[in-house]
């Protein structure tokens, strides 16, 4: 029995539940936090929390990952099953659950109940999407449920904040009394096994813990524990399972047919049906999205739409992004005395990471658009889409959602692998996941796209050029995915059941709160990472800037007045500089690819992040260009402009294939020291990283190659 600890004491409530319950609704709405919600599983994959306080009464809020039983399959459940089961070394024992229940899916959510509850931990039910189960027909009397499960019952709508205070006396009230007594009650041999296992299980022991060591015929739980020392080691356990199968009972069939029995007889008194299932909007709705031919064209043409949006909605606000860039620069470049820092803030610091900024609006419209698509509940319905291709290759649809989210960007989409309970189809999908063209990858291709393939060109064409490399990304990843599975990690995956949530309009709330994380964490790093990046960039090409004939050469340009040979010295320098001699060493491995040594070494400086190429690029064709050029800060221009080399009157530097071998390199290559330290951290070891950091550089370099060969040919 729970003691009260006093007035002193921070209570600890987790919220437990199956995915897409509500549970970061919920979680969001009582601390005031903001943390992300997804109707499909693996958003939450690790403990969040938070804190509110009641009455005077401090509170620690837990979210957790949603799982569909305590029985634990995968990493993200394990989380939950610990912490549960007081095991969990770094967060101690929650003092009350909160069991989230989805109303329109009574039965199915209180069979983890049942289990939590034999946890011994105070329990409080908070009962969600009460207004998705009254569009089904669905009625449930919540005094009744009250009554037959012995725990208060508490309805609740996070997202319109009703039903909160309530919520919240009720946790208050419930912690003080004695957890719930009436269980669900296992055969009477069972019930003797577990009791003699309880009494082996010394301090850690729980009701919970010892049935599902009697229940689980694989050992998973029981191994998980030994291994991390948490449990003695139960030596009789496979001896009492034998006993029991001897019994006549089915270990495997057991737990359900129980807890349903008693589920069932319970609920009934409080739930009404409708006598003939209600057709909602959604089935009408599903059988079209989810037909194999209807279902697949119309996730294309969503997908279309969307990069035609990028495009379309975008240019106005890059114009006025580009505009302010020129302004600051002009105007901090009036303000500094002429000389290294001058050039270290406007050529370096403005032009390079004001190259990345540009793309801010694009990168909101991505953003944007996956959020509204995430949460009116068309995503599940991709990832149920793409089930069979990704079974083809030896995955589950589970393995669809990580790449799907990957499209935004590779680190949340590694991290929501945790759902995928197979250990090795887990590993392909982290390995493969950054093949999936992200929001970095969004600047580049736009860049070269606005600059080169636009011009003259019908108004659906870039939109069209963006699908297919995005495109790319989708077909590669799943096709690597199958080469993994054919060689380095055999095996048979498991089969898969997804949930598919009920459409419902988006909450503007939701989006909005996206849209904000990506554009935060986008300038976090624009200021960060980037600009770091861009010092070090500009730094190794303004020096050495000894000019042979003595003094510097930004000294002979400012005194030079022919504006021919202040062009010829300002090439002769940046060749000369470090950035311009590790070029020229780098040219000879470029050149297949189209790429003189200014493309090469933008595109090795990008190795910490992709839109780094962007930023060199701009510093690099950017530097010290003559006033009212510089002024206008067109990096496309520039680009359209530049001449192999730097040679002037020489071929142009960029053709079509040129620029469509740089966008191919950037799809398939691995640029993004965040998503190498996820890898490791996900995978277990560096060796993983390393492995996805050559592999794709191989295959981004092959690829590049092809592209632009074939595209000479032409
Ligand atoms: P979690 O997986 O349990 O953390 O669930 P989330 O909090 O991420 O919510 C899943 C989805 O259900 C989101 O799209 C929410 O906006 C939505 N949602 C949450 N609570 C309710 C509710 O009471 N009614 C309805 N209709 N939708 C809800
Ligand atoms: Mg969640």
């Amino acid at each position: 029995m729970m003691q009260n600890p006093g007035p002193a004491k921070i209570l600890r409530v987790a919220l437990l539940g199956n995915p897409n319950t509500g549970k970061t609704t919920l979680f969001n709405a009582l601390t005031g936090l903001n943390h992300r919600v997804g109707n499909y599983p693996g958003v939450t994959v690790e403990i969040k929390k938070g804190r509110f306080s009641w009455n005077g009464r401090q509170i620690d809020l837990l979210d957790i990952p949603g799982t569909y039983s305590l029985a634990p399959r995968s990493p993200d459940e394990m989380l939950s099953v610990e912490l549960v089961l007081g095991l969990n070394p770094s967060e101690p024992k929650p003092d009350l659950l909160i069991l989230v229940i989805d109303a329109s899916n009574l039965e199915r959510n209180l069979f983890l109940a049942t289990q939590a509850l034999e946890s011994g931990i105070p329990a409080v039910m908070a009962l969600t999407m009460v207004d998705v189960a009254k569009k089904n027909g669905i009625q449930i009397d919540q005094k009744k449920l009250a009554e037959s499960l012995g725990l208060p019952v508490v309805e609740v709508m996070a997202l319109k904040r009703e039903g909160l205070e309530e919520l919240k006396k009720t946790l208050v009230a419930q912690f003080q009394k004695a957890p719930c007594a009436n269980g669900v009650n296992f055969p009477a041999l069972f019930e003797k096994k577990e009791t003699e296992v309880l009494s082996l299980l010394g301090t850690k022991a729980s009701r919970l813990l010892a049935r599902r060591l009697l229940l689980e015929t694989d050992g998973y739980l029981a191994k998980a524990l030994a291994l991390k020392k948490e449990i003695p080691e139960i030596a009789g356990l496979a001896q009492f399972q034998e006993e029991l199968r001897a019994s006549g009972l089915n270990l495997h069939t057991l737990e359900a047919r129980t807890r349903y029995g008693w589920i069932k007889e319970k609920t009934a008194p409080a739930i009404t049906r409708p006598e003939i299932p209600v057709t909602t909007w959604t089935d009408k709705m599903d059988r079209y999205l989810t037909h194999r031919g209807w279902g697949l064209a119309f996730f294309l043409l969503i997908m279309f739409c969307l990069f035609q949006a990028i495009f379309t909605l975008s240019k106005p606000l890059i114009k006025w992004i580009n505009e302010g860039k020129g302004a600051v620069g002009e105007f901090l470049s009036n303000l500094l005395p002429q000389g290294m820092l001058a050039s270290l803030v406007v050529d370096g610091l403005v032009e390079g990471v004001g190259s990345v900024v540009v793309f801010l609006p694009q990168i909101l419209i991505l953003f944007g658009f996956l959020a509204i698509l995430e949460d009116c509940g068309y995503m599940a319905r991709a990832a149920f889409l793409m089930d069979r291709v990704m079974v083809f290759c030896g995955l589950t649809g589970k393995s669809f959602i990580p790449l799907l989210s990957s499209a935004a960007c590779a680190v949340p989409g590694i991290l929501s692998t945790r759902v995928i309970e197979d250990k090795r189809d887990r590993l392909t999908t982290i390995l493969v996941a950054p093949l999936v063209s992200c929001s970095a990858r969004l600047q580049v291709y736009s860049l070269l796209i606005q600059a080169f393939l636009s011009e003259g060109r019908p108004f659906w064409f870039p939109g069209f050029v963006l699908f297919c490399l995005y495109g790319l990304g989708m077909v590669l990843a799943p096709l690597t995915a199958w080469l993994l599975k054919k060689s380095l990690l055999k095996g048979k995956g498991m089969p898969f059941l997804m949930e598919l949530p009920s459409y419902k309009r988006p909450s503007g709330q939701v989006v909005a709160m996206r849209v904000w994380d990506g554009a935060w964490s986008f300038m976090r790093r624009a200021g960060t990472l980037i600009a770091a990046t861009m010092v070090l960039v500009w730094a190794v090409l303004y020096f050495p800037h000894q000019y042979p004939g003595g003094g510097t050469y930004p000294e002979r340009i400012a005194t030079e007045k022919e504006n021919q040979t202040k062009n010829a010295l300002l090439s002769e320098w940046k060749s000369q500089s470090y950035l311009g001699r590790a070029g020229h060493l780098i040219e000879p491995l470029v050149k297949p690819l189209g790429w003189d040594w200014r493309i090469g070494v933008a595109t090795l400086a990008s190795f910490p992040a992709r839109e780094v190429v962007i930023g060199t690029l701009g510093i690099i064709f950017g530097i010290g260009q003559d006033e009212n050029e510089a002024g206008q800060n067109d990096l496309e221009k520039a680009l359209r402009n530049a001449r192999w080399n730097d040679k002037p009157g020489g071929k142009p530097l960029f053709d079509i294939p040129t620029a469509l071998s740089l966008m191919v390199f950037f799809a398939l290559c691995s640029q993004c020291v965040s998503t190498l330290v996820v890898i490791k951290q996900e995978a277990g070891h560096w060796g993983w990283a390393l492995f996805t950091f050559v592999y794709m550089t191989v295959l981004a370099y092959a690829g590049a190659f092809a592209t632009y060969q074939i595209g000479v040919l032409l």
